[in-house]
């Protein structure tokens, strides 16, 4: 159950451990406050002011309202595990889900299989279309990437999304994730 760092040029989309990470949301909310030790969300942001990066931080992202509903239904069917899939489209706007099949079957982790996504990866650009979002889903956690989310997310193109489905409302987060950063990205949901 490990990267699949190797396989052409599918990079890695896995694995995503949120055993800590959901403890650290969970226990340690200092992680959302300026007032207390910088949290990696904090640093992200200083980080992300830096001269080179903004271009792919403003890049505006968007996506249907039939992709937004594609995913929160995703999310709720695979509830209690975390769901995981990819978004595909033009110009930074998602028209497409991709479901994906968690290999690890678990309610704190995610991990994609390289094979699916490789023959995901080919069917977008069959239809014309190319990677613009990675979604997964914490069913108990907020909707913030953890530390596992960024080490191994590997596409700084894409817009990274989460749901989470701890209120009963569920809530989507989206960041930019870039080396070891993550920012906070605006999204709009167009008909
Ligand atoms: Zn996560």
């Amino acid at each position: 159950m490990h990267c699949i760092n190797n396989v052409n040029s599918i990079k890695s989309i896995q694995p995503s451990v949120h055993r800590e990470c959901r403890h650290h949301h969970c226990q340690n909310p200092v992680r959302f406050t300026k007032s207390n030790r910088p949290c990696r969300l904090e640093q992200v942001e200083v980080a992300a002011a830096g001269v080179g990066r903004a271009n792919l931080i403003e890049t505006p992202f968007s996506l249907t309202r039939a992709v937004w509903d594609e995913i929160i239904r995703d999310s709720l069917e695979k509830k209690p595990n975390e769901t995981c899939g990819l978004l595909s489209g033009r110009n930074g706007s998602a028209q497409t889900v991709w479901r994906m099949e968690n290999i690890l079957k678990s309610p704190v982790a995610f991990a994609m299989d390289p094979k699916q996504i490789q023959q995901v990866f080919h069917k977008m650009a069959l239809r014309g279309e190319h990677l613009v979002g990675i979604y997964h889903s914490h069913p108990t956690a907020p909707p913030i990437p953890s530390p596992e989310d960024i080490a191994y997310c590997h596409y700084p193109e894409a817009a990274y999304l989460i749901v989470s489905l701890a209120s009963p409302q569920p809530v989507l987060g989206c960041f930019r994730i870039e080396g070891s950063f993550a920012r906070m990205h605006p999204y709009s949901v167009r008909n």
